[in-house]
This record gives C-alpha cells, sequence and structure tokens, in this order.
C-alpha cells in the first residue's frame, strides 16, 4: 500500500494574512500575540488541508524563512544581533531584517545598540524566486540546541490529532548554503554541527516523532569530493537517530550524486522526479530492501495539472515493486505555488481547468494514491476529467497559434546580429545624439507616490475613467521630464508611472498571459510576488509603450529612453508552460519585444533599454547546463534587441554584481550600454569585464537606490575614477543601480543632483 506525503505547505496563507499580520506587527500596529495567534491558525487550517495525507509535514511553517528558523533551532544567529536583548522573536526578526532605528526590544539608551544592525544576507533558493537568509559561520562557532519551535509545533499538531512529520534543513545543506565569514572552511565545523542535530533528533523521538524529513537539495548539486565525503560522514553519525530519516532531494536529477543518496544510511529517499525520471530506475535497483522510496510525482514549482494517468503508467510497476515501501507526494516543498485556485473566480476558465495550485496539487496526490491502492477504475471519473483538460489544452487554439510558431521557426537560432560592430554603432550614435562624457541617466522608473498608485488601481477598477487616467498618467510623465531637465540628466526616461510591475505590465498586453488575482507565492519574509502564467504562444496585438515614450520625447529636446522587459526576465519571472522547452517560449516572448523595439524605432526613439533584471537567476543548478541556458538566453536577447539600425542605440539594465561567470555571454548580448548594480561592491566587479576586454559601454551603478542615503558628490566622483581605471573613460556612463520607483522624491532628487554634478566633475578631468 502507497503512502503519501507532502513536503511542505505554502504558509503565507490563501489570502496572505501572514504578510498581513507580520507587516502589522512591525509596524507596531498588533500585539506579539495577534501575530502569534494567527500563526497557529494558519498551521491548524494547513494541517487540515492536509488531512487526508499519510504523513504531515511540520515545522515548514515559518514566520520569516526556513532557514532562519533553522539558524535558530542550533543556536546559531549573528552575535550583533543577540546582543541587544529582547526576546528570541525579536531577535529573529532583527536578523531577518536588520534595523536601522531603535526598536521595541531597545530602550535607545545604549548607543552602539541604537546604531542599527545589518540584516543577514538573503539570497535565492536554488533555483527558486524564493530567498533565503544565509548562515553565518566562522571558525569558532559554536553550536546550541534550541528545539523549542519544532517541539512547540509538534505538540500542536499532536493536540490536533495530525500525522506529523517534522521537517528539517540536513546538516550538509545548512553548511553548504552559509557563509564562512572568516573565510574558514565550513566543514571544519560539521561535527560541532552532527553533536546538535542528534540532540534534535532525540528530542523530536522523545516528543514521539517517529519518520522526520532531512531535507538535502544540495544533493541535486555540483558536489566535490569534500562535500560529498560530509553526506557520509553525517549520515553515519546519525545513523543511531531513534527517528527514521526521509532524505529529501529535489529541484534536479541526483545523477552522480546518486549512488551517494541511495547509500547513505537513512530510512527513506525522496527523490524529485518531475525533473528527475533517469534516477527511478538506477535507484530502484540500488536502494536496499528495508529502505523506503519516496517519489515526487507532482511538480511542486508549477501550477499544471500533472497527467495522472501518464503517472500511473510508470508509477503503477514501480508501486508493484516497492509495495509499501513506496510513498508519493510533490516534488518539493508546496511554498513554491500559490495555495488555492478555487479562489480564482475571475480567471479565464478555460486557462483556469488546466491548472492546479497547492491544494489542487494535493487532490491529484489523492487520486494517484487511490488508483495505485484500488485500481484506476476506482478513481475513473477524476482520472477521465484529468485526460480531458489535458487534451483539451493540447488542442485549443488560444495555446497554439500557428502564425507565432511560423515566425518563430524563421528567427535564425543565434538570434541575428547588428548591422555593424559596437565601435562603429558607437560613432554613428554619438553623432546623432550628441552626448558629453560620461552621459547620465537613470535606469527608468522614478518615485510612484501614493496618488500615482491610487489613479492606477482606481482605473483598474473602473472607478476612473481611461481619459482621466491618461491625463494623469502623462502630467507624471511630465513632470519627471521636468524634473530630470532641472537636473541636467542627459538621456531621460518617462519614469514608469503607468507601470505596476515589470513582468505584469507586459504580460498583461501580450496574448498568451493570464493572471490570477490571488496567486501569491512567498518571495522573502512578508513579500509575495504573484506571477503571470503564460499558457499559449505568444504574441503583441498591438504596441505596448509606444505612446507614453513617444509623449514623453514629446516634452523634451533630449533623448527619451524607451523602456522595455526583457524576454528571459518576462520568463523567469512567470509560471512558463510546460508543453514546449522554455527556450521556445522565450524565443516567442523576444519576438514580441522585437517587434515592440522596433516600433519604438520606428517613432523617432533613438535610445531603447531591454531590461533583464532576472537572466542570471535562471542559470540552471549544474554548471554542465548553464551553456545551453546561456546560449538560448542570449539569442532571446538578440532576436529582441537586433532588429535595430546602427544608429539606435540598445542598453540593457541587470540589477545585480556578480558577472564573472557569465561575462562571455554578456559580451554576446552585444548591448550598446550595459547597466550594472555596483554601488555596494566598490567597483571590483568591473574586474570580470576589463578581463574580458568587454567592448561595449557600461554604466556602474553609483548611487544605491536600496537605501535611502543620498551620495556624496566627491563619493560619486571617487567611484567613477576607479571604473575608469578598469573601462577606458569613453565607453563609460554614470547611472544609479536601479529604478527609483522605491524612493521618495525628496531622497532622489539630491542623490540625482550629486550624480549629474559628479559627472560635471569627472568631464573637467
Ligand atoms: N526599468 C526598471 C525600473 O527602473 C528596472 C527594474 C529592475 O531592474 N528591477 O524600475
Ligand atoms: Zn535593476
Amino acid at each position: 500500500m502507497v503512502t503519501t506525503h507532502n513536503l511542505g505547505f505554502p504558509r503565507i496563507g490563501a489570502g496572505r494574512e501572514l504578510k498581513f499580520a507580520l507587516e502589522s506587527y512591525w509596524k507596531g500596529g498588533s500585539p506579539r500575540t495577534a501575530l502569534e495567534d494567527l500563526g497557529a491558525a494558519l498551521r491548524r487550517r494547513h494541517w487540515a488541508s492536509q488531512a487526508a495525507l499519510d504523513w504531515v509535514p511540520v515545522g515548514d511553517f515559518s514566520f520569516y524563512d526556513q532557514m532562519l528558523d533553522m539558524s535558530v533551532t542550533l543556536g546559531n544567529l549573528p552575535e550583533r544581533a543577540r546582543r541587544l536583548g529582547g526576546d528570541a522573536l525579536d531577535t529573529y526578526f532583527r536578523v531577518a531584517r536588520g534595523r536601522s532605528a531603535p526598536d521595541a526590544a531597545c530602550g535607545g539608551e545604549d548607543a552602539d545598540c541604537c546604531a542599527g544592525i545589518a540584516a543577514g544576507e538573503m539570497t535565492k533558493w536554488f533555483n527558486t524566486n524564493y530567498h533565503y537568509i544565509v548562515p553565518e559561520l566562522a571558525a569558532d562557532t559554536g553550536f546550541r540546541l534550541d528545539p523549542s519551535r519544532l517541539l512547540g509545533q509538534l505538540a500542536e499538531s499532536r493536540a490536533a490529532g495530525v500525522n506529523a512529520k517534522p521537517v528539517l534543513i540536513g546538516p550538509v545543506t545548512y553548511l553548504a548554503l552559509a557563509k564562512a565569514k572568516d573565510g574558514s572552511d565550513r566543514l571544519g565545523l560539521l561535527p560541532r554541527l552532527l553533536a546538535v542535530y542528534a540532540s534534535l533528533l532525540d528530542a523530536l523521538a522523545s516528543a514521539g516523532a517517529t519518520w522526520v524529513q532531512i531535507d538535502e537539495p544540495v544533493l541535486a548539486t555540483d558536489l566535490d569530493a569534500d562535500w560529498r565525503h560530509a553526506f557520509h560522514e553525517a549520515y553515519h553519525a546519525l545513523k543511531s537517530a531513534r527517528v527514521k530519516l526521509l532524505l529529501a532531494t529535489y529541484f534536479g536529477p541526483l545523477r552522480e550524486n546518486l549512488y551517494l543518496a541511495a547509500t547513505l544510511p537513512v530510512a527513506g529517499l525522496h527523490l524529485d522526479v518531475t525533473v528527475g525520471r533517469d534516477d527511478i530506475l538506477p535507484v530502484c535497483n540500488l536502494l536496499s530492501s528495508h529502505k523506503v522510496l519516496s517519489l515526487g510525482v507532482i511538480d511542486g514549482r508549477n501550477v499544471w495539472k500533472t497527467d495522472l494517468n501518464a503517472v500511473l503508467d510508470w508509477l503503477e510497476p514501480v508501486a508493484r515493486q516497492f509495495g509499501s515501501r513506496l510513498w508519493i507526494a510533490p516534488s518539493c516543498s508546496l511554498l513554491h505555488v500559490p495555495v488555492d485556485l478555487e479562489c480564482e473566480e475571475e480567471l479565464d476558465p478555460e486557462v483556469k481547468s488546466w491548472l492546479a495550485f497547492a491544494l489542487q496539487k494535493l487532490d491529484e496526490l489523492q487520486v494517484l494514491a487511490r488508483a495505485l491502492r484500488e485500481g484506476r477504475e476506482a478513481v475513473r471519473v477524476e482520472l477521465d476529467a484529468n485526460r480531458a483538460a489535458l487534451a483539451a489544452r493540447r488542442r485549443s487554439p488560444r495555446v497554439h497559434d500557428p502564425a507565432v510558431q511560423a515566425r518563430g521557426a524563421a528567427i535564425p537560432s543565434q538570434g541575428g546580429a547588428r548591422a555593424s560592430p559596437h565601435a562603429v554603432r558607437a560613432a554613428r550614435q554619438a553623432a546623432l545624439l550628441n552626448l558629453p562624457a560620461y552621459p547620465t541617466t537613470t535606469i527608468g522608473s522614478f518615485p510612484q507616490t501614493a496618488e500615482i498608485r491610487r489613479v492606477r488601481s482606481e482605473f483598474r477598477a473602473g472607478r476612473v475613467a481611461a481619459a482621466a487616467y491618461r491625463k494623469a498618467m502623462e502630467d507624471e510623465i511630465a513632470r519627471c521630464v521636468r524634473e530630470q531637465e532641472a537636473l541636467g540628466l542627459d538621456v531621460l526616461v518617462h519614469g514608469e508611472p503607468e507601470r505596476n510591475d515589470m513582468v505584469e505590465y507586459f504580460g498583461e498586453q501580450l496574448e498568451g498571459f493570464a493572471f490570477s488575482r490571488h496567486g501569491w507565492v512567498q518571495s522573502y519574509g512578508s513579500r509575495c510576488v504573484k506571477p503571470p502564467i503564460l499558457f499559449g504562444d505568444v504574441h503583441r496585438p498591438k504596441a505596448m509603450t509606444v505612446d507614453w515614450i513617444r509623449y514623453a520625447q514629446s516634452r523634451t529636446t533630449r533623448p527619451m529612453k524607451g523602456m522595455l522587459t526583457g524576454p528571459v526576465t518576462m520568463c523567469n519571472w512567470s509560471f512558463v508552460r510546460d508543453d514546449q522547452p522554455r527556450s521556445a517560449s522565450c524565443r516567442q516572448l523576444a519576438l514580441a519585444i522585437r517587434d515592440e523595439v522596433l516600433d519604438l524605432e520606428a517613432a523617432g526613439i533613438r535610445v531603447i533599454q531591454i531590461d533583464e533584471a532576472a537572466l542570471r537567476e535562471g542559470l540552471p543548478l549544474r554548471r554542465a547546463e548553464w551553456d545551453g541556458y546561456l546560449d538560448w538566453a542570449v539569442a532571446s536577447f538578440r532576436i529582441a534587441a537586433n532588429g535595430v539600425r546602427d544608429e539606435t542605440q540598445i542598453h540593457t539594465h541587470m540589477c545585480y554584481s556578480e558577472f564573472n561567470d557569465i561575462i562571455a555571454a554578456i559580451a554576446r548580448m552585444d548591448a550598446d550600454v550595459i547597466t550594472i548594480e555596483t554601488a555596494r561592491s566598490d567597483m571590483e566587479l568591473l574586474d570580470a569585464f576589463e578581463d574580458v576586454a568587454y567592448p561595449n559601454a557600461i554604466g556602474p551603478g553609483v548611487y544605491d537606490i536600496h537605501t535611502p542615503n543620498v551620495p556624496a558628490t566627491d563619493q560619486i566622483v571617487a567611484a567613477m575614477r576607479k571604473a575608469a581605471a578598469r573601462i577606458p573613460a569613453e565607453r563609460l556612463w554614470v547611472n544609479p543601480d536601479c529604478g527609483l520607483k522605491t524612493r521618495r522624491w525628496e531622497e532622489a532628487l539630491p542623490a540625482l543632483a550629486n550624480m549629474v554634478a559628479a559627472a560635471k566633475v569627472l568631464r573637467a578631468g
């Protein structure tokens, strides 16, 4: 008899209840008890939704982040946060969010205390769009068990009658994702860490746990001999635990780590077979006869219905072989998908019939389990409905547009090239644009005032008429242009007042995208995103930005930069259809953006920026797959950008600072100008550009827009001089790190004034 379980449930709540409770608590708008009660209520509700499962995850709930929770459990919070007093939750949020002003836990007397503390660093959780708080380590880090959160939730779950399976981050993954602040070898801490894990497992056993899920997703990444050895050391050390360990891997196939994973002394192994079907057979052969095999058969990272009949076709033989040793589950925690499709009352019913969110995925799991237990006949109705929905999707003219497909096939695989090399283009552009040395520009958005947001949302709700909306936006654009002229910026932007989100704005105007109302997914802490759903062949029915940009250009004689989101970023921040390769969807997006680029050019716009904020995020977990990804990502950008004349200047923007690994691909994009984030890294990252003799122009961000701080003129001058030591001055631009939409005008204006003043100093030599 097959066993069902789940690796984790979205904790934010179907109505983002946790987000609102956290933000209210942080603002001092509600007491601690309200937050704690809400947490308990969400846990109860989520356990109830999973009651049909044989094993329900416990300890997957978090007030902020599961890695930070694990750091608390292991007694590994940075000293700077612990010093401040307050209780455990105060400390926890301090690490999560940092603090720049005195908080409730601090009476304000202690100067050191009130100087503010730095938040823990945040980074992406594998190749998802979730971000975790990076644990901090040093050679002398000592761990000390604090099992209270897990034991508390375990007791709570047992009181609620839940068949609880506590969930932990495993020791090797914990170390692998941590950062040694002193550069010491993280693996040196493993023995100390394992002692704490052993006590933790012991505590869980004493509290009645029988199975514990221990997540080791690093097994799906490239591991060197030391890290592979760490797995042996870790799981041999934990072998005598009084609980059974289910070692959970996900996000990728195990490949060369498969033998290691299958032979560790644990009671069960979970594989993500939505991406690692090839692992099944070898694992079946390797797994010793007392071990449980858990198969993640339902995609925990996408929103499409599973092809249940197809899964059963290959799963039934495995079930016969494994009998009661087979467990089934979603591939990974359902943290990465929205909670409930049923909330989507306004979603196009046809598209909706193809989708499954977290709750629907658990229903699918039950159908599979019943089919395995009682035979497919027992769930005939469900299986037939599933088959019919998938067949309808395959046939739907909403999904397949022959014109789009024919067009995609006609584009050269590398995306085509500009007519001339950059040096030639640069000269032509210079003659036309007539820019000074060290030209100044911004990244696109200007501060989004409460009033702008209000008009936009009233317009969406139908309470503001189209003409009034248009007028309000144009007034704002005109204001942005005035301010930029007054500042003396060289290449202007329209300010993006009409855009709520850089992907949603374009997705809404393209065929092939659908939008949910409540399909929120946690990005970090209380921050959620609502990824667009790319379900079909993409095309652009009509121009998307031209009217706004043309209006903006009409207000100035300086060059106005057209502002677009690039195809790779659109792809990486959406739920992308699973019935064709991502590369194919990305090419279609690229063609749609190309149309827009050409329309802007035809409208007389001479500078066009195509943002690729998320290009790096799409890198596969395995190095061996990077080139494949970068090839199609770069080709997509080139399709979007390279249709223009030499005279038209293409910019791109990337808001991060790690380019070493991908610099060759960046160079192949061949944008005339790339603006990047550098304000925090002191221009060191320009080394990468220097090393490959990057030939095109670069705008290293000199104003960190992530803080309210105003950079001083001489600070900007100094940063640019460092840049000029690496990149010839004639190829440097002066600009902020990223868009200004989260800043206030009072912050942005003085900062930009200093930036322009700095450019003048630089031009004077
Ligand atoms: N053009 C966008 C803006 O300025 C870019 C945002 C981003 O890079 N994340 O807001
Ligand atoms: Zn950016």
